[in-house]
């Protein structure tokens, strides 16, 4: 008889960016900002590829939580390991809190007073980008 595989149990998370590596461990769930919204990954997900959009990601080890601001890139997902290629992503102690929040301000005066000179898209991401960062360095390790 053919043998069944173990469902794994633990899930080897990896979140890189084009410049540095952030987070290599061994976690029990991961919630990723996908493009098409949040998604939750247990050990032994179905494999999938996905793009990412401007969001924060968590992943629990335990009783414990940890949260990255991430931006763009792709994620793919196997029933053992999820590999994260962000195109930036923050853990909370790299996020400087007054550049995002110098961020936010011009973002929003963009938003405000459109001229012909303003990219609406671009301004729209980076007012998201810098509220989620200011999302994130506000969550210190949260208990579940
Ligand atoms: P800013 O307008 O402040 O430059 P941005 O959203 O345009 O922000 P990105 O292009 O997303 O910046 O990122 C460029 C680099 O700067 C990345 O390495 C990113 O991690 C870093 N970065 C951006 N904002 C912050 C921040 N508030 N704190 C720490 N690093 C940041």
């Amino acid at each position: 008889m053919a043998e069944i595989p173990a469902l794994p149990t633990h899930l080897t998370l990896e979140i890189v960016t084009p410049d540095r590596s952030l987070v290599t461990e061994k976690v029990d769930e991961v919630e990723i900002p996908g493009a098409e919204g949040y998604f939750g990954v247990l050990p032994g997900h179905t494999p999938l590829l996905a793009t990412l959009q401007v969001g924060e990601l968590w992943f629990r080890k335990g009783n414990e939580k940890f949260y990255l601001s991430i931006a763009f890139g792709f994620a793919e997902v196997l029933p053992d390991r999820v590999t994260i290629l962000a195109e930036v992503a923050e853990l909370p102690d790299d996020i400087d809190v007054a550049r995002a929040e110098a961020a936010k301000r011009r973002a929003e005066e963009r938003i405000a007073k459109p001229t012909v000179d303003v990219d609406f898209e671009r301004a729209r991401m980076a007012l998201m980008k810098s509220l989620v960062r200011l999302q994130v360095s506000t969550r210190a390790r949260s208990r579940v």
